[in-house]
């Protein structure tokens, strides 16, 4: 099953932010609610708890894959809704993490900036 347009570079984070945008006018998010940004924290909270129960109730990777998307897509629709560049933000935060320490918790890595631990 194709149901992407032909034109579209799957690897562009422009396309897929003009896909999402799409999806949002076709609705008028805007001017329903759809952007109010606590009811989207709801919705990604909702999402999250998919992911959790794919990954507990040992669903198929291919469901994961879904609620994964399901979640990137509100996580990249909040970024049009509260209008802040969610590309550049993500680069300058690996900027960040990159430069940060790693350490074992509880047999589990853990990137942090430590401040409270010693
Ligand atoms: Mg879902």
């Amino acid at each position: 099953m194709d149901n992407k347009q032909s034109h579209c570079n799957e690897d562009s984070y422009d396309e897929m932010l003009a896909a999402i945008q799409a999806f949002h006018d076709k609705h008028d998010f805007k001017g329903t609610g759809g952007e109010d940004l606590p009811y989207r924290v709801a919705l990604m909270a909702e999402e999250l708890g998919e992911i959790s129960s794919a990954i507990t109730k040992g669903k198929s990777t291919e469901s994961l894959a879904e609620e994964c998307a399901d979640l990137m897509i509100l996580v990249m629709g909040t970024a049009i809704a509260a209008d802040f560049d969610l590309k550049t933000a993500l680069w300058k935060k690996m900027d960040k993490l990159m430069k940060r320490e790693s350490k074992m918790i509880n047999g589990k890595i853990r990137v942090s900036e430590f401040r409270d631990m010693s």
